[in-house]
């Protein structure tokens, strides 16, 4: 029996390695360019940060979390998010201490859920928190530097923002109490699901996707109009920075999010490219969350982008440009007794031209059966020494991809004729 990969668990292979590369340079870059710093922190951390930060009644917690007791007994989990872990460390290296922090990370996630597109068990996020700021000028900032972040990607005209504000804790907790009571009211056309909800966390109704529990919502209260001055004033003022930029977005009202810790602004990015997973990036404000795992009182706000999601999209879209591809640029066939001198021609072109995919081909075979592989690599030039060039200090060269007769040049010219090519 061959041994498989765990369901969900997908391998990257060396075809999509550059896809992957290819978005994970730019945001790294755009990210750089408004002043991120990157944080690693572990994938695996005690599974009560995950208990206390991200609410005991949310999918994440009641059902999708890869928990295990380690050999010592204790209680482990691999992180469903990075928020959770990012706030752990910040707090535990002081960072937060008199300072504000826009961070960065990027890396696999873990949560049992059923396997499809768009969804896996394994999967990967960037995420970007920011402390020690109040907004709304960093809500909106972020806002804007995703906007900048699709434009750059070329998928700007696909992926839509809503936002909504969740308010302070004292104003969900006021509308909390009118949302059960209404659905209360109306529990006879509840689902099974909502039904204990309306229990343990009715705020997360609001996020039902079953079509007869949001008709019922249409007539349900409204959180915005529970909103306290200082919220309502936050939101005015990051839709207002967003008009300013000439940011798009849509008011939703019932957005809500999957996570227990968000207060005032919350977001996502969403597609219709990709069918039912369409939110490719989610984030929001977390004033408290810094409290809860235990540091002092320090606001936050961030996001996360699923970088399956946004690969999936770029595919869809053909977003992807040709240069994205992982051909060989030189590939140097040596036939017979040539080796060292083929090495020693590909070390110097690897000095010379460092960002240059160089192959030189090893293992022997007829010329035939090198050029060849030459084609199969995909790269533009084959260099070509057989122990005729070599008595001659000569080197032949083979435009694959071009109408171009093959030339013979002098080995010490080799550089020079490079050079024209890649100008
Ligand atoms: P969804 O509503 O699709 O389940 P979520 O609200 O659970 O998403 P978040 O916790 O906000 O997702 O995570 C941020 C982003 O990570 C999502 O918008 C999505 O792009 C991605 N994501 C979340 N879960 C998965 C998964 N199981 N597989 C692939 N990507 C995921
Ligand atoms: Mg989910």
């Amino acid at each position: 029996m061959k041994i498989q990969s765990i369901r969900g668990m997908n391998d990257i292979l060396p075809d999509d390695s550059a896809k992957w590369q290819y978005v994970e340079h730019h945001l790294a870059e755009i990210l750089s360019s408004y002043g991120y710093r990157e944080i690693r922190f572990p994938i695996l951390e005690q599974s009560e940060l995950f208990n206390r930060t991200i609410g005991s009644v949310t999918d994440i917690i009641e059902k999708e979390m890869y928990s295990f007791y380690d050999r010592n007994g204790d209680n482990l989990s691999l992180r469903p998010e990075g928020t959770a872990g990012c706030v752990r460390a910040s707090i535990q290296n002081g960072l937060l201490h008199n300072q504000s922090q826009r961070l960065w990370y990027i890396g696999p996630m873990f949560r049992h859920e059923r396997p499809q597109k768009g969804r896996l068990r394994q999967f990967h996020q960037l995420g970007a928190e920011v402390f020690g700021l109040p907004g709304p000028d960093i809500d909106a900032e972020i806002l804007i530097m995703t906007a900048r972040l699709w434009g750059l990607l070329g998928i700007e005209s696909t992926i839509n923002l809503q936002i909504n504000s969740l308010g302070d804790l004292e104003d969900r907790v006021r509308f909390r109490g009118e949302l059960v009571s209404f659905l209360s009211d109306h529990r006879d056309q509840l689902d099974d699901d909502s039904r204990l909800r309306l229990k343990s966390n009715p705020m997360r109704i609001l996020d039902s996707k079953n079509p007869s529990v949001q008709s019922l919502l249409s007539d349900a209260p409204n959180l915005s109009d529970f909103l306290g001055e200082s919220s309502r004033e936050h939101f005015d003022q990051v839709t207002n920075l967003l008009d300013s930029a000439k940011i798009d977005y849509q008011v939703n009202r019932r957005l809500v999010r999957g996570l227990d810790y968000y207060s005032r602004t919350v977001f996502e990015w969403v597609t219709d490219s990709l069918g039912a997973q369409g939110t490719v990036c989610g984030g929001g404000r977390f004033d408290r969350l810094v409290e809860q795992v235990g540091g002092k009182a320090c606001h936050g706000v961030g996001f996360s982008i699923g970088l399956e999601r946004l690969l999936l999209l770029l595919d869809a879209k053909s977003a992807f440009p040709d240069s994205v591809n992982d051909r060989l640029d030189v590939y140097i066939v040596a036939v017979g007794n040539v080796t060292a001198e083929a090495s020693a021609i590909a070390e110097t072109l690897r000095t010379a031209f460092r960002h240059l995919r160089i192959e030189r081909h090893c293992g022997g075979g007829t010329f035939k059966a090198q050029l060849k592989k030459a084609d199969k690599s995909g790269a533009r030039l084959a260099l070509i020494l057989g122990e005729d060039e070599c008595a001659n200090r000569t080197l032949g060269i083979k435009y694959l991809r071009e109408k171009r007769d093959q030339d013979t040049i002098d080995q010490n010219c080799l550089i020079e004729h490079m050079n024209n090519i890649y100008s």
